[in-house]
C-alpha cells in the first residue's frame, strides 16, 4: 500500500506572550526543525515522536511511504496565518502531487490555534479532505493535551492520543496510528464517539505517574479490548486555549457502533467520578523554596521544583525569574535552575568567558506585565554551545541545538541559560553545563510534567511551584472570552459564562 505521512504539531496557549510565525517552525524548538520529502525520515529517524513510532511500523509492515512536510514549533500563543498557510500550503501541494494513495497519516497536536482560525487542525484536515475526497482513510495521531473538536472526529477516519503524561509513549502511539490505518486501509469501517467532558484540569494534575489520571490511562487498554471497539483515547486537553472546545474529551472508535458509543460513556463517566481529584496541590514559591531547602537539608537526593506557570512546552517564554529571586533570597544551598531563555546573557558570558563576572539583569525580556529582569552580579561558570543529545525517556534520541548556553551562578544559586526556548526535561541539559542534578539538593526546572520522566526517578520529593508566569495552574486567573458555556473552569469549580463581547 502507499502511504502519505506528514506532521503539523502546535500546542497553542492563546493567553501566552509570543506567537509562533514560520521561523519559529523553520528553526524548530526542542524538536526537529520543518523538513520536507525524503529528509522527514532523516529528521525523525529514532526520534520518541509519533511520526518515527508510525514510519518505523509501516515499513516494517511492508509499504510504500510518501513524506509530505514535519513541523513543530514550541508551545506559544497563535500560529501566525503566514506560517499556517505556509506549512498547510506545502503539506497540500505535496499531498496533490501524489498520486494512487491508500491511506494519510498525519502527526498533529490537537491543540493549534492559529490567528484565523480556532481549531487549525480542523482547518487543516478539511482542506485535506476537499482534496483528497471522503474515502482515502485518514488517521490521525493527537498529543494527549488535544481539544478535540467535532470537525476533527468528523473529518478524519480515526484519532488515536498518547496515553502518558510525560509523553513517553509518542512512538508508540505512532504505531497505534499505523495499526489503525491498516484496519481501514483492509476495508473495514470504524463507527465514530466523542464525548466533551465539562470541566478543565490542571496541567500539573494531569500526570499520567500518579493519581487519578494513572488509573484512568491505565485502564484504556482493558477498555478497548472489548469486542466491537477498536480505539479508546483520553485526552486531558489544553486549558490555556480560549477556544469554544476547549477541554478535555473521549473518543472511541470500533466496528459496533453500540459497543463502541458505550465505550466512549462509560470512559466519560469515570474521568467525571473522579473530578475533585484533579484539582491537586500547589506550593507559592515563598512556601515551596523554604519546603525544598527544609526537605533536602535532611535527604541525599534532589528536591525537585516545578516552575510550571512558565513552563516553555505549555506556551510560557522560560525566561520569569520569581522562583530564582526566590532561591536567591532564602539562600538556597546546593540549587541550580534552568533552564533561563536569555540569548543576550548566554551571548555576554561567552564574550566574558569562564569565571568572568556579569554586571547584568537576567531574564524577563519578553514583556510580560509585572515582570522585571533579575540584576545582579552573575559569575561565569561554565560554558557549552547547546548541542548535544538527550537520553532521557522524554526527549529520548532528541538532538539539541539550543545556541550559546551558560552556567551562571548568582548568590551561590546555579543558573543554566539558554538561547533557546526549551523546557527543562531531560538532565542531559543540565549535565552540557558540567552539573550532574544529582548531586543538588534542589533543582528547579521550567517545566510541568514532562521533567518527571527523567527526574522523578532521582528526586527525594517532586513540588509544584506557582512562582508568578503566564500560564496558571489556576485557570480562575485566565480571561477566557470564547469558551462555550458550562464548563467547570477548575474541577468541581465555577462555571464558564460563555463567549463574551
Ligand atoms: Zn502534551
Amino acid at each position: 500500500m502507499k502511504i502519505a505521512v506528514g506532521g503539523f504539531q502546535h500546542e497553542t496557549n492563546t493567553f501566552a506572550p509570543s506567537k509562533a510565525d514560520f521561523q519559529a517552525f523553520a528553526k524548530g524548538g526542542a524538536w526537529p526543525a520543518l523538513s520536507r520529502g525524503a529528509e522527514v525520515f532523516e529528521v525523525l529517524a529514532g526520534v520518541n515522536l509519533p511520526c518515527a513510532g508510525f514510519i518505523e511500523e509501516a515499513r516494517a509492515g511492508g509499504h510504500q511511504l510518501v513524506p509530505l512536510s514535519w513541523a513543530a514549533a514550541t508551545p506559544s500563543a497563535h500560529v501566525t496565518t503566514d506560517a499556517f498557510e505556509r506549512i498547510a500550503g506545502q503539506i497540500l501541494e505535496d499531498l496533490k502531487a501524489a498520486s494512487g494513495l491508500d491511506g494519510l497519516y498525519l502527526d498533529l497536536h490537537g491543540a493549534m490555534v492559529t490567528e484565523r482560525h480556532e481549531d487549525g487542525e480542523g482547518e487543516l484536515l478539511r482542506r485535506i479532505r476537499d482534496l483528497v475526497g471522503p474515502d482515502l482513510p485518514l488517521v490521525v495521531s493527537l498529543d494527549l493535551h488535544a481539544n478535540v473538536t467535532p470537525a476533527m472526529v468528523e473529518l478524519s477516519d480515526a484519532l488515536v492520543a498518547y496515553r502518558t503524561y510525560p509523553h513517553v509513549d509518542m512512538a508508540v502511539t505512532g504505531g497505534r496510528a499505523y495499526r489503525l490505518l491498516a484496519t481501514l486501509m483492509g476495508g473495514r469501517k470504524l463507527a465514530k464517539a466523542r464525548r466533551a467532558l465539562p470541566f478543565l484540569i490542571p496541567l500539573t494534575s494531569g500526570c499520567s505517574l500518579i493519581e487519578p489520571a494513572q488509573s484512568l490511562y491505565d485502564s484504556l487498554g482493558e477498555r478497548e479490548s472489548l469486542p466491537g471497539v477498536a480505539s479508546l483515547s483520553f485526552s486531558a486537553g489544553f486549558s490555556p486555549a480560549d477556544i469554544w472546545h476547549c477541554g478535555p474529551s473521549v473518543v472511541a472508535y470500533g466496528e459496533d457502533p453500540a459497543a463502541t458509543a458505550r465505550a466512549a460513556a462509560e470512559l466519560e463517566q469515570a474521568v467525571l467520578a473522579e473530578e475533585a481529584a484533579f484539582a491537586g496541590t500547589i506550593m507559592s514559591a515563598e512556601q515551596a523554596v523554604a519546603h525544598a531547602i527544609a526537605v533536602s537539608g535532611k535527604a541525599r537526593r534532589p528536591v525537585v521544583l516545578a516552575d510550571t506557570q512558565d513552563n516553555p512546552g505549555a506556551g510560557g517564554n522560560g525566561d520569569t525569574v520569581g522562583l530564582l529571586a526566590e532561591l536567591v533570597r532564602q539562600r538556597a544551598p546546593r540549587a541550580v535552575i534552568g533552564l533561563i531563555f536569555d540569548p543576550v546573557a548566554a551571548e555576554r558570558a561567552h564574550a566574558a568567558g569562564e569565571g568572568a563576572t556579569l554586571e547584568i539583569g537576567l531574564g524577563a525580556h519578553s514583556g510580560l506585565a509585572g515582570h522585571a529582569p533579575l540584576q545582579g552580579a552573575y559569575r561565569v561558570k561554565k560554558l557549552g554551545d547547546g548541542k548535544f543529545e538527550c537520553t532521557g525517556p522524554f526527549y529520548r534520541g532528541a538532538r539539541m541545538a539550543l545556541g550559546p548556553m551558560a552556567l551562571l551562578e548568582l548568590g551561590g544559586v546555579e543558573v543554566a541559560v539558554a538561547s533557546k526556548k526549551a523546557q527543562l526535561a531531560d538532565r542531559e541539559m543540565l549535565r552540557h553545563l558540567g552539573v550532574d542534578p544529582e548531586d543538588r539538593g534542589i533543582v528547579a526546572v521550567k517545566s510541568s510534567v514532562h521533567f518527571r520522566a527523567d527526574f522523578q526517578p532521582i528526586a527525594e520529593q517532586v513540588v509544584v511551584a506557582a512562582a508568578p508566569g503566564p500560564n496558571p495552574v489556576d485557570h480562575l486567573q485566565l480571561d477566557y472570552r470564547l469558551l462555550r458555556p458550562g464548563v467547570r473552569l477548575m474541577p468541581s469549580g465555577p462555571l464558564s459564562t460563555g463567549p463574551k463581547a
